[in-house]
């Protein structure tokens, strides 16, 4: 059976709190052995010395755009990036064509990660057919058919008389409602947040209050219902506020934050025009501090990308015209590491528990764990690489991504997938 041996890091096993300079033996598909000064002479070693070598990372918010957009992203590619990135498992949002409304959609999305993915692939199903907000989904059959959420990503229902029978559905069920919060009526036209930089650049702007409304209705629904409700990709100060509170009420309410909200703000869409153009916007700087204090303080749960690729063709329309969204595959663990683990604002086992056993808790899946008999998903991430973010070189479809340029300290070097190493900084991917 085939052997691996991480030698030399620092184990961080964040469901236990353990945090210790072990090496770790990995045979077939599991951890066999942590321990000091491991000899493993046949084993295949990947040398971690002044690295974390953590549970592998879970993404608990991804567009790949399979089936229906190969331009953009393929499961193949998407899943390659993640591997890249330090990501084992990603989920997937149904915005594909077909959108992943019905079960066969389901299905093919999950065969053909089966077949083409090179990390794990839990995908989600959407709140209503063809995302369209009129028609509810057989959210029963589809969850048992395999889908870990339900979320309209990208847009909102606005319904609520349809809505609250959602969250009633949902709570019977005991299924996630993942809500992308965006007022339709008070967003439309906007390409980046409103404020100062859009009325510079000639932009109608989107306003803060389309989200946090939104925001707020949910929590309402939540508590009415007793439905486990996930706010994501949290991007304002107040929609922290308001989830904060909602938590400290009982609503049974997660949320997350990506890191391009933790780390930019609408100055970049200045610079890098619809390259940086994402939806909810970049916000101004006082609300992405709030985004920092949301997760220092716990009221935002956990890390996702929010990876939605684009072409560069598309993304070159300009600001009115580009797709909202850019990749983050292979810049989050970077973006972490240099935001909030070099800034002091959190520790590294923090910013990992965000990235493996918060999403996993939220989505009721496994808790990610390095441990003796576990499987063996595992991250090894180097804190103090610096580089360079270069798109040419991203595995990911879309090489352009707002972080061009940017030097960030912190990587994942190495990445291992059901026991196999599939990608490691000197080799690349091995697959
Ligand atoms: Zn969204």
């Amino acid at each position: 059976m085939a052997r691996l041996l991480i030698h030399g890091g620092t184990v961080i096993n964040p469901a236990t709190g353990l945090q210790k300079n072990l090496d770790v033996l990995v045979e077939g598909e599991r951890v066999v052995a942590l321990g000091s000064a491991l000899s493993v002479p046949d084993a295949l070693r990947v040398e971690a010395t002044g690295c974390y070598v953590v549970p592998g990372l879970l993404d608990m918010h991804v567009h790949l755009r399979d089936p229906g957009f190969p331009d953009k992203e393929t499961l193949k590619t998407g899943t390659q990036a993640a591997a890249a990135g330090g990501i084992t498992r990603v989920v997937l949002m149904p915005n594909t064509r077909p959108v992943v409304d019905n079960l066969e959609t389901l299905a093919t999305v999950l065969d053909t990660a089966h077949r083409d993915g090179v990390v794990w692939v839990h995908t989600t199903a959407a709140l209503t057919q063809g995302l369209a907000g009129l028609e509810r989904t057989d959210m029963a059959g589809l969850a048992k058919a395999g889908a870990v959420a339900f979320t309209d990503d990208g847009k909102t229902v606005m319904d609520p008389v349809l809505l609250y029978e959602i969250f009633q559905t949902a709570a019977k069920l005991d299924v996630l409602i993942a809500s992308h919060c965006e007022d339709h009526h008070l967003v439309q036209g906007g390409a980046m947040h409103r404020g100062e930089v859009s009325r510079l650049l000639g932009d109608v702007g989107i306003p803060a209050l389309g989200e946090e409304l939104v925001i707020a209705r949910d929590l309402l629904f939540a508590a009415d219902t007793g439905a486990r409700l996930h706010i994501q990709h949290v991007s304002t100060a107040r929609g922290v506020q308001l989830i904060r509170e909602a938590k400290a009420r009982g609503v049974r309410v997660t949320a997350e934050a990506t890191p391009h909200h933790f780390s930019l703000t609408d100055a970049a869409v200045w610079t890098y025009g619809a390259l940086a153009k994402v939806n909810p916007p970049l916000r101004p700087e006082a609300d992405r501090v709030a985004v920092v204090a949301g997760l220092q303080d716990g009221t935002l749960d956990a890390i996702a990308t929010d990876h939605a690729p684009h072409t560069l063709a598309e993304k070159r329309q300009g600001l009115t015209q580009a797709p909202f969204g850019f990749v983050g595959l292979e810049t989050s663990v970077g973006l972490a590491f240099t935001h909030l683990v070099h800034t002091g604002k959190l520790s590294a086992d923090q910013v990992i528990a965000k990235m493996t056993v918060a999403p996993a808790q939220i989505l009721a899946l496994p808790i990610p764990q390095l441990a003796v008999g576990a499987a063996a998903d595992i991250t090894v991430i180097d804190p103090d690489f610096e580089w360079t973010v270069d798109p040419g070189r991203f595995f990911s479809k879309a090489g352009h991504s707002p972080f061009a340029g940017a030097h960030l300290r912190g990587k994942a070097v190495a990445t291992v997938v059901g026991g196999r190493l599939v990608y490691s900084e000197r080799e690349g991917l091995r697959t």
